[in-house]
């Protein structure tokens, strides 16, 4: 493929990063009809990140190869993570760091009011056991700078005994490293709709760190197409997830030495799905998880990407007319082991009443 001018160099100096393969081959577009039509508005389409090749899949993939890449580059042998106790990030970070032969630690936060034996150790906890990784357990509570600063501590603590420590932070004021995955993954749909003549009015992606949301947002803006990307809110409110998104947005344009082509009133957050809060799955996000379950077999997530399929919902809803609105599942599957009652109650109420 051909870009000009700076386009060519942005992508150049993409492919010139360091880089390990895990993500494979273009993840499928797939039309949700029944979805659609129960939806009633615009069609909705899925793109199937949760079906990237590694340890049951999910959006971390494709952010792993850049941040592990980098890792390899600096001759690291052992992975540092932190996440809540429930992340998608920690167990595809043990899966990869298996693959290329790393040790990893994992550090697990508090962060969600929930002490059952489901979510202590079921879900991507139990995958996490099973792919061998150090656990450690952060009690205290939603602190996102004093995770990252117990994790430098540890990994002081495996360098002094002669280990080659990678840290991978979850604060700001960090490279954007993993953002680069999903800069790529714009060139990749871009090519993929332009092949099967979609028009597309909407792309909306759950926004937790906002790697996935900004490097989307940023590769399509390098592409030239202008179409609106939607952050559904599952971290922190709108207002604060936008300077997030802000900022991994100038270090992309740092990373890849181009000017930012994201312009501040271009980045859309939106926070009504996000209650009750991180972790929590709303009446919205419940009504979507059964919408998927049931009008498509596609499974989805509580604490992601229930929140960012209602929002999809919500978009084809008031766009009739138009583009398609797509919905980038980025994973989180394994974690509705960990959320028994929330897909429960998300089936519960599938009486006569519940259904459209
Ligand atoms: C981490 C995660 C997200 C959020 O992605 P960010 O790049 O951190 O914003 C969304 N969905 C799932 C399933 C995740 O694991």
């Amino acid at each position: 493929m051909q870009y000009p001018g700076e386009l060519h160099e942005a992508f150049a100096a993409l492919d010139r990063l360091p880089r390990v393969r895990l993500a494979g081959t273009v993840t499928p577009l797939e039309t949700m009809r029944n979805l659609s039509a129960r939806a009633g508005g615009a069609a909705l389409v899925v793109k199937r990140d949760d079906l990237t090749p590694l340890a049951m899949g999910g959006n971390k993939v494709r952010q792993l190869e850049f941040i592990l890449g980098d890792a390899m580059a600096k001759r690291a042998d052992t992975v540092l993570i932190t996440g809540a106790v429930q992340s998608n990030y920690v167990r595809l970070a043990a899966a990869a760091s298996r693959r290329l032969g790393l040790s990893c630690h994992v550090q697990l936060e508090a962060r969600v009011d929930r002490d059952d034996p489901a979510y202590r150790e079921s879900g991507n906890v139990l995958l996490d056991r099973l792919l061998g990784a150090t656990i450690h357990r952060y009690h205290d509570g939603e602190d996102e700078a004093g995770a990252d600063r117990r994790l430098d501590e540890i990994a002081a603590g495996l360098a002094d005994e002669g280990r080659r420590p990678y840290v991978i932070h979850l604060g700001q004021g960090h490279p954007s490293l993993g953002a680069l995955g999903y800069v790529d993954a714009a060139r990749e749909l871009v090519g993929q709709v332009e092949s099967v003549g979609l028009d597309v009015s909407r792309v909306v992606t759950a926004s937790g760190s906002g790697a996935t949301h900004a490097g989307l947002l940023f590769g399509l803006r390098l592409l030239g197409v202008p179409t609106p990307v939607a952050g559904a809110c599952v971290r922190r409110d709108a207002e604060r997830q936008r300077a997030r998104i802000a900022a991994h947005c100038d270090s992309l344009s740092q990373l890849l030495g181009v000017d930012n082509p994201v312009k501040d009133g271009d980045i859309v957050t939106d926070d009504r799905f996000f209650a009750p809060g991180y972790g929590l799955a709303g009446e919205a996000a419940r009504e979507a998880i059964r919408l998927a379950a049931h009008a498509e077999g596609l499974i989805v997530d509580p604490v992601y990407t229930a929140k960012s399929l209602a929002l999809a919902i919500d978009a084809a809803r008031a766009t009739s007319a138009g583009g398609a609105v797509l919905f980038l599942h980025t994973g989180g599957v394994p974690a509705i082991f960990a959320y028994p009652d929330d897909v429960l109650a998300a089936v519960g109420n599938d009486g006569q009443a519940g259904h459209r």
